[in-house]
């Protein structure tokens, strides 16, 4: 016999909608920030606000960004893209393997490579692509592989462990000691991937590489490390945190970005040639989807060159993070201590760092984005301020200020 609920439609609507008012009285809905940027300005952007009947248009200086170079608004970067886009159209067209690979992609596939000192690179839509395809393939190449990976590993590196169907085990964030525990339990002979990020890209932490590396060797391990918040700000020549501590030519993998310090969009992975072949004939995510745009890979090629070239920009940048903590350290403004450019406050309660952002926002002209679960635990809710090398002492003065009322 059917009842009449057993007749009754799913209301997927309804379900989904719950779902939504959930994360809405949790104060975890994400409300997106539409900017006008400008690229003369940045990091100030321009917002065109509805007044009753009028419009005005106000500035806003952008705290929040991972542009940190500024380099999508730098004028070498904007000509390379707009030189490359006149001569080659928008998209590539293809996969890389049907008609989407030009010389653009392999120059600057090489121009990856070489900043990494690897024997080769791989281009993807984004990083969080490179790190889910490559793990989880990476994964699957070996028998019984086990991935033993950091606990404040990002969302696309915990996808690819996912997607691999390996075993995995977790160390305690940057904990030598859980990580030793975990690869002395397991069989010498066993495949196992170490996958760990240098710079962490919420509590701003940095990995004792060499230690891990030392590790991996004495425990027969790969290495996997993201890069993505550090590719452009360290290292001699911009190539990451492995570079800058002189062993990047012992990991295994190195996973960065092209969107952030080098201004564009995209991802990648570099090491030696038969992971890279291997990645790029097995990687679904690399396979299956359309190559990046060639103008981008233009636009990439030289922002790559352009910060390689500059290292007093990274310098500009590092003296511009040092003098934000010194006016938050004499203006009482608490933060947590961490040794990369990363500077957060924690709040500790979504609706609270969502009330905070607002009134930046409103009140100040101070555009700061609430960071919230799932993007760190709970508890750990607050203000995750990046200062580029384009903010001001004046913008730098502002920010405290501001701070001083709303917290
Ligand atoms: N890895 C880390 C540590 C990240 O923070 C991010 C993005 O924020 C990614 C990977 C993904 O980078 P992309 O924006 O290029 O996809």
């Amino acid at each position: 016999m059917t009842t009449e609920t057993d007749t009754l439609p799913l209301n997927y609507d309804n379900i989904l909608a719950n779902h939504l008012d959930n994360l809405k009285q949790q104060g975890n809905y994400r409300y997106f920030q539409a900017l006008d940027k400008k690229a003369d300005k940045h990091p100030v952007f321009e917002k065109t606000l509805q007044c009753n009947v009028s419009t005005v248009v106000q500035t806003f200086v952008n705290w929040t960004s991972n542009d940190y170079m500024g380099m999508s608004a730098h004028p070498q970067v904007i000509q390379a893209f707009v030189d490359a886009v006149k001569t080659d159209g928008v998209g590539s067209g293809g996969t890389r393997n049907i008609s989407g690979t030009t010389q653009r992609h392999i120059i600057l596939e090489k121009t990856i490579a070489d900043l990494h000192q690897k024997q080769a690179a791989l281009l993807f839509t984004s990083a969080y692509v490179a790190n889910s395809t490559a793990i989880s393939i990476l994964g699957r190449a070996f028998p019984n592989t086990l991935i033993i990976s950091d606990a404040e590993n990002h969302a696309s590196m915990i996808e690819g462990i996912k997607l691999s169907r390996c075993e995995k085990q977790i160390f305690r964030h940057n904990d030598l000691q859980h990580l030793e525990q975990i690869l002395a339990e397991t069989d010498r002979e066993r495949p196992k991937i170490i996958a760990f990020e240098s710079v962490y890209s919420m509590s701003g932490t940095i990995a004792p590489i060499p230690d891990i590396i030392k590790l991996a060797k004495k425990y027969k391990a790969l290495t996997y490390l993201d890069e993505v918040h550090a590719v452009g700000l360290y290292g001699e020549n911009g190539e990451g945190i492995a570079g800058q501590m002189l062993c990047a030519h012992d990991i295994d993998v190195i996973n960065g970005t092209l969107a952030k310090a080098f201004g564009c969009v995209g991802g990648y992975i570099a090491g030696n040639a038969t992971i890279v072949d291997y990645v790029r004939s097995f990687g679904e995510g690399f396979i299956f989807s359309s190559s990046q745009p060639p103008a981008l890979c233009s636009a990439a090629t030289e922002s790559i060159l352009f910060l390689k070239n500059n290292p007093n920009s990274r310098k500009n940048f590092h003296e511009n993070i040092k003098i934000l903590r010194g006016v938050f350290r004499q203006a009482k403004i608490e933060f947590e201590e961490n040794p990369s450019h990363i500077t957060r406050i924690i709040i500790g309660d979504a609706k609270r760092s969502k009330l905070i952002a607002d009134r930046l926002f409103n009140e100040f002209g101070i555009y700061l984005q609430p960071i919230n679960f799932p993007t760190v635990p709970k508890g750990k809710e607050g203000l995750r301020i990046v200062c580029t090398v384009l903010h001001t002492q004046d913008h730098i003065a502002a920010l405290a200020k501001a701070l001083l009322c709303v917290l």
